[in-house]
């Protein structure tokens, strides 16, 4: 088991296998990208499945699979055949944009890979293009209504972001009301590739929800595992829940279970924090295996204890984009 400098229980590794995004979300990085690292740079699939076995075998049993758009990369599906059948590893799931997705459907079932979120800021299409940059709307509409209707355990995570898309709060809620599926509301995080920077947000988690109770008043919170970012709500007669992530309130970096790894190998202990170790060169030098478990050891025991506090102490974390990060 991997326990913490602050006896927290680390089982959930977050692995992005790309930085590369087919879109350009706003909030996430500029218009022109960001400098993506070098394909020498990134993990290769192999030391991608050595890599989560070396971290299962520490007391990960749950991974997601991030990026950049983690459907980007080819050979992704090598990878998640070979961790279906890692013993030891209870959940695996996947964050996407849903552009890419569609072909993978079937073998993702078959693989038993169900637990799938879909990163859609907007139900209107015209804002949907305004903030990815990009013309995909269609695509990923008819991909996320077909995850669903495949009985895919699907949330939608909305970033709420002032001035471009609080108008579709309400509206996108509906997708609950008629589907299985989880609406979450993140707050805006200020990790866009320097874009901008912010101190404050205009819409946090309060003022998400009170924007929501103004239109179903009578909506209730549910229960929640010890572990989860997101506060969980249901509106009587929809079919599905909703929820806010505090993301930038970081109210919930007491239970926090995460450890991050980048595309490039890097350990991420805190969405606020600089890696503390890069395991690329380690994996691919003698005795890989014992020298990464060390490093996994050294960054887990030496965690912030919150969000703010790993901000205080890398106060130029916030020059980073979010699709290095894998969120
Ligand atoms: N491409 C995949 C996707 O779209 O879900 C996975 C990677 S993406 C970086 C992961 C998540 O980070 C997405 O839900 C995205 O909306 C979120 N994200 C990116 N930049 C963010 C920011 N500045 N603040 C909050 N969330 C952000």
């Amino acid at each position: 088991m991997l326990i913490d400098n602050h006896n927290r229980t680390i089982n959930y590794l977050r692995l992005a296998v790309t930085d590369r995004c087919n879109l350009r979300c706003n909030y996430c990085m500029p218009a022109e990208g960001i400098n993506f690292a070098k394909n020498d740079k990134l993990l290769t699939i192999e030391e991608l499945k050595t890599l989560s076995g070396i971290l299962v075998g520490q007391g990960i049993d749950k991974i997601r699979i991030t990026g950049g758009e983690p459907f980007v990369r080819k050979d992704l599906m090598e990878l998640l055949r070979y961790l279906a059948k890692l013993d030891g590893l209870k959940d695996i799931s996947a964050t996407t944009n849903a552009t890419l997705i569609g072909p993978y459907i079937d073998e993702l079932k078959s693989l038993g890979i169900k637990n799938i979120n879909v990163s859609l800021d907007a139900i209107n299409k015209a804002t949907f293009e305004r903030i990815t940059r990009r013309d995909q709307y269609d695509t990923v509409h008819n991909n996320l209504i077909r995850l669903i209707s495949e009985g895919f355990n699907v949330r939608i995570n909305f970033i709420a972001l002032d001035g471009q898309n609080t108008q579709d709060i309400l509206p996108i809620l509906e997708l609950a009301k008629h589907y299985p599926v989880s609406v979450r509301f993140l707050e805006e995080m200020p990790f866009n590739g320097g874009s901008k920077t912010f101190q404050k947000i205009a819409w946090d988690y309060k003022k998400i929800l009170e924007h929501i109770r103004e239109a179903h008043p009578d909506f209730y919170k549910l229960e929640s595992p010890s572990t989860s970012t997101s506060i969980n709500y249901k509106i009587p007669g929809h079919m599905g829940t909703f929820g806010v992530i505090p993301s930038f309130s970081r109210t919930f970096c007491g239970t926090c279970n995460r450890l991050r790894v980048s595309a490039t190998g890097d350990v991420i202990t805190c969405l606020y924090a600089k890696p503390s170790a890069n395991l690329r060169d380690i994996m691919r030098s003698e005795n890989a295996k014992s020298n990464v478990e060390e490093q996994i050891l050294i960054a887990v025991g030496s965690r912030a204890k919150t969000g703010f506090e790993a901000q205080e102490k890398y106060r130029d974390v916030f020059s980073n984009s979010m699709t290095s990060i894998g969120g």
